[in-house]
């Protein structure tokens, strides 16, 4: 129990922290990431809903939003939740949340919004990048998706790397 234990204690304590620091910092890299991803998947698909309805107005046809663009609303309807998730989840790294009344950031644990009073509900951090929600009916290929990896590099540029091998396989 000398100076040279509390020195390495601290020392331990330090890189300790920095790590999970680090790991939070990149945690929220890789969700910023994904909510991007998401957003340029929901812009192409309101492109394709926009191409959809105008082939109708060429054909002089009515559009029927039941029958016709039911798979891209489902799509939409997956991606904007995912997307909710990851925001949910990214506030929860910094301690906060959304309150589900005036949509400020509150305390994570506040049980009152402190603007606007609003009740909040007990809040359930999921980890929706561990199993994307598969959206409906995709057609796309069993996928091997590939653990994608961020590099944090300085003044925040981000390096994607898709080469790590598929999870399942050891
Ligand atoms: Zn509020």
């Amino acid at each position: 129990m000398g100076f040279f234990d509390d020195l390495s204690k601290k020392a331990s304590e330090t890189y300790k922290n920095t790590t999970e620091k680090t790991s939070k910092l990149t945690r929220e890299m890789k969700l910023k990431s994904s909510i991007n991803e998401n957003k340029a998947k929901i812009e192409k698909i309101y492109a394709e809903i926009g191409k959809k309805v105008y082939e109708k107005h060429l054909r002089e046809e009515n559009i029927d939003i039941k029958a016709d663009l039911i798979e891209e609303c489902s799509k939409l309807d997956a991606y904007a939740k995912e997307i909710e998730d990851m925001r949910t989840e990214m506030l929860a790294l910094k301690d906060l949340r959304i309150c589900k009344g005036c949509a400020t950031e509150i305390p994570v644990n506040a049980k009152f919004c402190p603007k606007c009073g609003t009740v909040q509900d007990e809040i359930q951090i999921n980890t929706p990048m561990q199993q994307p929600a598969a959206p409906v009916q995709q057609p796309v290929a069993p996928v091997q998706e590939p653990a994608t990896e961020i590099i944090v590099k300085d003044e925040g540029v981000v390096e994607i790397n898709n080469n790590q091998p598929d999870n399942n396989q050891q």
